[in-house]
C-alpha cells in the first residue's frame, strides 16, 4: 500500500530567514510542494530547493487573490491526489492570526495527517529587532496581541477592560486600517494620551522601520510617515525602551513622533 500524503503546517517567522526554526529549515529542503502566504519573505523562498513545487496562496488585504475555504479544499486535494510531502509554509506562527488551525481542521476533517511546526511570532521577532520587550519587571507583567482585522467588515472592538491596565504590552496586528477605533476604545479604557506606541513595520527585514509616537498622536504620526503593512502596532511602557534595546543595525531608522 503506497503511504499517505502528510502536510505540514510550517510558520516561516517575521522575515529574517534565520528566524526560521531548525525544523522548519529541514522541511523546506525535503518537501515535493510548498504552499506559501504573502508574508513569507523572498529570502525564506531563496532557501528553497529547485524542483519543489511552489504555489502562492497568498491575500493581501482587499485582494483577495484566494479564499480560506479554497486554500484548504486546496490542501486536502493535493494530499488526495498523490503521495507526497505537503509544506504548507506561513508568516510567524501557523496558530497565531494564520488561520492555521482552521487549514488544520479541514485536513483533520478529511482524515489527512498533519503536523504544526510553530514559527517566531512577528511580535517576538519586533521585540527583538526593535528592542520592546514584551515584558519587562515593573512595566509589563503580561502582554495581549489582538487582531485589527474583523471577518466581513465588522466595526472593530475589543473589551475595553483587556486594554486598561497599565502594566501590560499590548500588540495590535492587521491594525493600520483600525487606527482610529483602536486610539478611542485606548482612551475610553483610560489610557492616558502620552502612553507610548511604537509602530514597527517590516519586523526582522531589512527595510524595517520604527516609529514612536503615543496613543494621542498615533493616527497622524501613521498617516504622515506612511506606515505600510506588515506592520505592529505596539502600546505600553515597554516601548520607551527601544532606543535603549534596539539592535544597532536599526536605531537609525526609529523615527520620534510625540
Ligand atoms: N501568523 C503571523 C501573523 C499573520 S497576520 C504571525 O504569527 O506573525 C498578518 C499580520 O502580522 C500583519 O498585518 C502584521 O500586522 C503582522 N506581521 C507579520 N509579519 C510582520 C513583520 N515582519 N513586521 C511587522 N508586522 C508583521
Amino acid at each position: 500500500m503506497a503511504t499517505q500524503s502528510k502536510v505540514w503546517l510550517v510558520g516561516a517567522g517575521p522575515g529574517d530567514p534565520e528566524l526560521l526554526t531548525v525544523k522548519a529549515q529541514r522541511l523546506l529542503r525535503e518537501a515535493d510542494v510548498i504552499v506559501y502566504d504573502r508574508l513569507v519573505s523572498q529570502a525564506i523562498l531563496g532557501l528553497i530547493p529547485r524542483g519543489v513545487q511552489l504555489i502562492y496562496a497568498g491575500k493581501a488585504c482587499g485582494n483577495h487573490s484566494m479564499a480560506q475555504e479554497d486554500i484548504n479544499r486546496m490542501l486536502v486535494r493535493l494530499a488526495q491526489s498523490r503521495s507526497r510531502k505537503i509544506v504548507r509554509l506561513k508568516g510567524g506562527d501557523p496558530y497565531i492570526f494564520g488561520r492555521g488551525s482552521e487549514e488544520a481542521q479541514a485536513l483533520q476533517q478529511a482524515g489527512i495527517p498533519f503536523e504544526v511546526v510553530p514559527g517566531i511570532t512577528a511580535a517576538q521577532g519586533a521585540a527583538a529587532s526593535a528592542g520592546i520587550p514584551l515584558t519587562h519587571r515593573g512595566m509589563a507583567r503580561r502582554f495581549q496581541l489582538i487582531t485589527g482585522h474583523f471577518q466581513q467588515d465588522q466595526p472593530w472592538s475589543v473589551q475595553e477592560a483587556a486594554l486598561a491596565d497599565e502594566q501590560q504590552t499590548l500588540v495590535f496586528y492587521m491594525a493600520l486600517g483600525q487606527l482610529e477605533p483602536i486610539r478611542a476604545a485606548l482612551l475610553r479604557a483610560g489610557r492616558t494620551p502620552d502612553t507610548p506606541v511604537a509602530l514597527v513595520e517590516q519586523a526582522t527585514l531589512p527595510g524595517q522601520r520604527v516609529l514612536q509616537t503615543t496613543i494621542d498622536a498615533m493616527v497622524d504620526a501613521v498617516r504622515q510617515a506612511g506606515v505600510q503593512p506588515p506592520a505592529l502596532v505596539m502600546v505600553g511602557e515597554t516601548v520607551r525602551l527601544a532606543q535603549a534595546l534596539g539592535q544597532p543595525a536599526r536605531i537609525s531608522e526609529v523615527q520620534r513622533h510625540v
